[in-house]
C-alpha cells in the first residue's frame, strides 16, 4: 500500500495554481499520523510506501521524524521493508533536515519552476515576492547529499513562454531529472498551447544535445514517452492505483483515493476515514471504473496504449468523471508522443551510446 500523509493545509508559498488553496492552519496530529500506518499496513502485503505531502510537509518536520520512526517499527513487525517520499518546495530546507532524509534514505523531490523568471510567474510567497533563490538554495542543499533526485517543475499558462530557457537553466544548474507537470485546470489559449508545443520542441533537441555531449539528462515527457514505445504502451503496474493501492489522509483522519484530490478536504472524493475504515460503495465504483478512458474517440485511437488518459484525478478535476477525459489531457499526449518519437529516433538511429544504455541496456 501506498499511504501519502496530506500533513498540512499550510504552506510559506502562495502559487497561483496551488490545489490546497485558501491555506490554513490545519495540522495532522502524530496520533493521526500513527492510526493512518496501522490502518495502511493492515492492507499492506509485501509494500509499504509512505509519502509525506501537503501544503508543505516540512512545516511538519517534527511529525514527520516521529511518523517515519513510527511506520519503520511497525513495519518490521511485519517484515515489509518501507520506502519513504516526501516532496517538498525547498525553501525550509537546511542541511540537517537533509541529512536526516539522506539517513532515512527518502526520496526527494523538490518543486522548482525553471529559472527565476519562470518559476516567479506562479511560484511566489503569498505576498508575490520572489521564493526562487530560496528554493534553488534548498535544491543545491539536496544536490549535495543526493547523487539523483527527482526536480519537478509546473508549466502553465502564464510560465509556457519561459519554459524552455527554465529547462537549460535547471540542466545549466546540474538538475538532471526533471519532471514537467502539466497545469491541466487552467484554461490555455491557442496562442499559449502553440507556444506549448514549440518550447517542447525545442526541450527535445536540448535533450538531443545533452546525450550527444556525453551528459544525458532525464526530462519526464520523453523518457516516459520512450518507454511506452518500446514496451507498446503503459502497462498495468506503470498506473497509479487510486484508491486500491494508493490512499491519501488528510489531517482530519479522511482518506482519498490520490493525494491530489485532498484539497482542502472539502470531502467531494472521501473514500472513507481511518477510523471506520474505507466506504465500500466508493471502493466499488473505483474498482471497477480502473481502466482506460471511455471517451469515443479513445476507443478508437491507435495511441491509447501510450496515452495517459487514465490519470483519475486529473479525468474527475477535468470532466468530473474519473473515466472520461477532456482535449487538453489529448492535446498533451499526442504532443509528447510525437517529440519523444522524434527525439528516439534521432538517437537511436545514431546508436547513441547513453541512450542505447538507457533504452536497450547495451553498453
Ligand atoms: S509549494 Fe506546493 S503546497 Fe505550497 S503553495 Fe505551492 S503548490 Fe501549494
Ligand atoms: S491521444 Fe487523445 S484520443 Fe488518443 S487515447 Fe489519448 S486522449 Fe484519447
Amino acid at each position: 500500500m501506498d499511504l501519502c500523509l496530506f500533513v498540512t493545509h499550510n504552506c510559506p508559498l502562495g502559487c497561483s495554481y496551488c490545489y490546497s488553496t485558501p491555506k490554513m492552519d490545519v495540522n495532522m496530529t502524530l496520533e493521526t499520523a500513527k492510526k493512518s500506518v496501522d490502518f495502511a499496513l493492515s492492507h499492506s502485503h509485501d509494500e509499504f510506501q509512505l509519502s509525506f505531502f501537503g501544503g508543505e510537509p516540512l512545516l511538519m518536520w517534527d511529525l514527520m521524524q516521529k511518523a517515519t520512526a513510527y511506520a519503520r517499527e511497525k513495519c518490521s513487525e511485519k517484515s515489509i521493508p518501507p520506502v519513504f517520499t516526501v516532496t517538498t518546495n525547498g525553501v525550509l530546507l537546511d542541511e540537517e533536515k537533509c541529512k536526516w532524509l539522506k539517513d532515512q534514505e527518502f526520496h526527494i523531490a523538490v518543486s522548482i519552476d525553471g529559472n527565476d523568471r519562470m518559476h516567479d510567474c506562479c511560484r511566489t510567497y503569498p505576498d508575490g515576492s520572489s521564493s526562487h533563490d530560496d528554493s534553488v538554495r534548498g535544491a543545491k542543499i539536496v544536490q549535495a547529499y543526493y547523487e539523483k533526485f527527482e526536480l519537478v517543475s509546473v508549466v502553465t499558462p502564464e510560465n509556457v513562454n519561459y519554459l524552455y530557457e527554465g529547462v537549460e537553466y535547471l540542466i545549466k544548474e546540474g538538475f538532471t531529472d526533471i519532471t514537467l507537470n502539466p497545469d491541466f485546470y487552467s484554461e490555455w489559449n491557442e496562442a499559449q498551447l502553440d507556444n506549448w508545443t514549440e518550447q517542447f520542441k525545442l526541450i527535445g533537441n536540448l535533450y538531443i544535445d545533452c546525450f550527444r555531449n556525453n551528459s544525458p539528462v532525464r526530462i519526464s515527457f520523453i523518457d516516459s514517452k520512450i518507454i511506452t514505445h518500446l514496451k507498446n504502451g503503459y502497462e498495468q503496474c506503470d498506473k497509479c492505483r487510486f484508491g486500491l493501492d494508493e490512499m491519501a489522509v488528510a489531517p482530519s483522519g479522511n482518506i482519498y483515493p490520490c493525494e491530489r484530490l485532498v484539497g482542502n478536504d472539502t470531502g467531494e472524493h472521501i473514500i472513507g476515514d481511518i477510523y471506520n475504515g474505507f466506504d465500500v460503495q466508493r471502493m466499488v465504483e473505483i474498482k471497477n471504473g480502473n481502466g482506460f478512458a471511455s471517451n469515443e474517440e479513445c476507443l478508437e485511437c491507435e495511441l491509447a496504449p501510450r496515452c495517459m488518459n487514465w490519470c483519475h484525478c486529473v479525468n474527475i478535476a477535468l470532466t468530473g468523471d474519473m473515466n472520461t477525459t477532456d482535449g487538453i489531457v489529448c492535446f498533451h499526449e499526442k504532443m509528447t508522443i510525437e517529440i519523444a518519437d522524434y527525439v528516439g529516433g534521432v538517437l537511436f538511429s545514431e546508436k547513441n551510446p547513453a541512450f542505447m544504455a538507457r533504452f536497450y541496456g547495451l553498453r
